[in-house]
């Protein structure tokens, strides 16, 4: 969502992908982050979407030039609600910007754009292709929970970033990358559900793509079995 021109605005695969999966979206607005423990104690999961850059200073460095827009109202909401929801063990499900903004709140940092940071030779990703068509091939760590969802240790995904995450806290695993390097997915160590991907898996799930439905379905589920943990504590 931008704040830009007064008003929100939303991809509608995030929440389609949702509804298919069985999941009832909601969409938090701008504002709201020194409620954002309460508003956690009302939800079953939180999904990150993606979305314009994060602010450099929140991982302490001045703006490139080749920095995007930004939005200071978006990065301290979500940044508020992702520590609420790491600290109730919410599952949380991070997209494109999400997983970024995850790894800054971390502990982490960025790329501010690919092209003029990456040490390596970096593939296309900002993708010319349509939103939902993949791209490139990410490669899956066989130890993670990413592959046992997804069954399989190499898949193409669609590509439509230009930052990309760069240090690596230890608290997360490195669960992908693409084949020039690049951080595809991470996943938080010794937490029920918390998976991170660049990659839009949303655009896919709504054009039928198996592996990204059931990421989806996989998140769903989790929210699940933490509405029942939660329900049962409280009897
Ligand atoms: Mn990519």
């Amino acid at each position: 969502m931008t704040k830009s021109d007064k008003k929100y605005s939303l991809n509608v695969p995030y929440v389609q992908a949702i509804i298919d999966a069985g999941g009832l979206p909601l969409c938090i607005p701008f504002g709201i982050e020194e409620d954002a423990d309460q508003l956690t104690n009302t939800i079953d999961g939180l999904l990150l979407t993606g979305g314009v850059d994060i602010h450099p200073h929140f991982f302490n460095e001045e703006p490139h030039p080749k920095l995007g827009e930004v939005s200071l109202e978006r990065d301290q909401v979500e940044i508020a609600l992702a520590k609420a929801a790491l600290e109730k063990k919410l599952p949380i499900f991070a997209i494109c910007r999400g997983i970024q903004l995850l790894n800054i709140v971390l502990g982490g940092n960025l790329y501010q754009d690919i092209n003029a940071q990456f040490e390596g030779e970096p593939l296309l990703h900002s993708q010319k292709a349509e939103r939902h068509q993949a791209s490139h091939f990410v490669t899956i760590n066989s130890e993670s929970l990413l592959f046992k969802i997804i069954g399989n240790d190499r898949i193409a995904v669609n590509s439509l970033h230009h930052q990309a995450v760069k240090d690596v806290p230890n608290v997360l695993l490195l669960t992908a990358k693409s084949s020039d390097g690049i951080v595809e997915a991470l996943e938080l160590k010794d937490y029920p559900f918390c998976i991170a991907v660049q990659w839009h898996p949303e655009e896919m799930a709504v054009a039928g793509d198996e592996h990204s439905k059931a990421l989806f379905a996989a998140f769903i589920e989790a929210c699940n079995r933490f509405k029942l943990s939660t329900s049962n504590a409280s009897l």
